[in-house]
């Protein structure tokens, strides 16, 4: 699968893009998969496996199980629906389903969460059955969601090619599948990543249609934009049962009223992008609308250091911006096929130390860095978050998770100022410290992989 800059940033509801928006997609996906059979069970049973059985709860994957067979699609699904729809499937316990009619599910019996051993395909596994009238299973398939909102089947899991080979069958001009083949790449084209990117969007794009890459491109950061906004808006206790109060309005009102007046502190610039990037993560762990990137639980970071690209270095234009979200992509696109995306794969460095790295790359492109000055951002962002263990409090993503976010925005914009500052020359390749990623995060026991058993999530008392 050649991976898009729309597959890195996809818009969607929180709070978690392999909890929440993939199984929702997996769920829309057996439904097709009955339609296309031409099969109308009387029942639907669904088993979640592994992470999505140990952190689902918290992470409002048994919600999207439901909101995906009701029909509901994370791109379009208004987050302000989701308590009637809930509240009519638990009394009506039936399913009305395009193409195919009334089927029974009971969300209190048919949707289980299974603690046993997870799948052997991966951390977040989903068992999905239609049963006849009889009880007896007529179709059943497993798929995982291996983050980013990404779902794929067992057989999908097992062939899946290298990213150049992908990217090759894609008929993209540049197929890049590491980060060394890209900046060979540049080199002898003579082109910059965002324009490499650019093609390579431009040959997989589809064909009939008006397509218009730049203004997808502002689709996406309007989305992101909004999902900010909305952050900085909003107060209150966020859900779940933590009592996590939102702090993004308070702070950001305190930095307006400071405009101009001597600052208690020298440290404003990061105080922006870190209430910028809390603003959406309160959004997401409320289970508002935002933008994949790479995730819902990092989804936060890109966004902060957009706007602080934006609003506080000179010449922050729109153009950069689509410069940034297509580097951004390149460098996520990189990351997922080498190493990972996912907490429950490889823990936190997998979602903020991949979207710090891919914020620092968008940053140093966008502010006119070279190619390789724009590698070396997104490996000193990637290396300084290597280890980070995903412990969410209570299964749910808000502690540590929002102020990671923070953390991360700020790790990115240091590492984005560190590379432009050299020549692009640098001790640790890429490439070597997706690597390291990857072996760090086979080595981490799942205590620390996005199941709540390990680390800050036994250490706090809830109360
Ligand atoms: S700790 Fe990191 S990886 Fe884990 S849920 Fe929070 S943001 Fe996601």
């Amino acid at each position: 699968m050649f991976i898009s800059v729309f597959d890195i940033f996809k818009i969607g509801i929180g709070p978690s893009s392999s909890h929440t928006m993939g199984p929702m997609v997996a769920a829309g996906r057996f439904l097709q998969e009955l339609r296309d059979g031409g099969l109308a069970p009387a029942r639907i049973a669904v088993s979640l496996h592994g992470s999505l059985a140990f952190t689902g709860k918290g992470h409002a994957s048994d919600r999207a199980i439901c909101l995906g067979l009701a029909g509901h699609d994370p791109a379009t699904i208004d987050p302000d629906d989701v308590d009637a729809e809930m509240e009519r499937l638990a009394r009506d316990c039936t399913l009305e389903v395009d193409g195919i009619g009334p089927i029974a599910f009971d969300p209190a019996n048919d949707l289980v969460f299974d603690y046993g051993p997870p799948l052997a395909g991966h951390a977040n596994g989903m068992i999905f059955r239609a049963l006849d009238a009889n009880g007896k299973a007529i179709a059943e398939d497993t798929l995982y969601s291996v983050g980013g909102g990404f779902v794929v089947s067992a057989e999908e899991l097992a062939a899946q090619d290298d990213l150049m080979t992908q990217t090759q069958e894609a008929g993209a001009p540049y197929p890049f599948g590491s980060a060394k083949e890209m900046l060979k790449m540049g080199a002898d084209s003579g082109l910059a990543i965002a324009d490499m990117k650019r093609a390579n969007e431009a040959a997989r794009a589809p064909q009939g249609i008006d397509f218009d890459l730049d203004a997808e491109l502002d689709r996406i950061w309007d989305a992101m934009n909004a999902c900010l906004q909305r952050g900085l808006a909003r107060e209150g206790e966020l859900p779940g049962g933590l009592k996590v109060k939102r702090r993004a309005r308070q702070i950001h009102e305190k930095l307006l009223g400071e405009a101009g007046k001597n600052r208690p502190f020298q440290h404003t610039v990061m105080d922006w992008l870190g209430v910028y990037a809390m603003a959406v993560n309160e959004e997401n762990a409320a289970g508002g609308t935002l933008v994949t990137a790479p995730t819902n639980g990092a989804a936060g970071v890109v966004p902060a250091v957009i706007r602080y690209y934006l609003d506080h270095c000179p010449d922050g234009c729109r153009a950069g911006i689509r410069t940034f979200l297509l580097v951004a992509a390149a460098i996520g696109g990189i990351i997922k096929a080498n190493a990972s995306i996912s907490g429950a794969e490889v823990g936190c460095q997998g979602e903020v130390g991949s979207a710090s790295a891919m914020a620092a790359a968008g940053l140093c492109a966008a502010l006119g860095g070279s190619n390789e000055q724009v590698e070396n951002a997104a490996e000193i962002a990637l290396e300084h978050h290597l280890g980070m263990t995903c412990d969410p409090i209570g299964g749910l993503v808000q502690v540590p998770c929002i102020e990671r976010n923070a953390l991360g925005a700020v790790k990115a914009v240091t590492a984005a100022s560190l590379a432009l500052r050299g020549d692009g020359s640098h001790f640790v390749p890429l490439d070597s410290c997706i690597e390291t990623m990857r072996q760090t995060g086979l080595d981490m026991t799942d205590k620390y992989k996005e199941t709540s058993k390990g680390g800050l999530a036994v250490n706090v008392v809830e109360c």
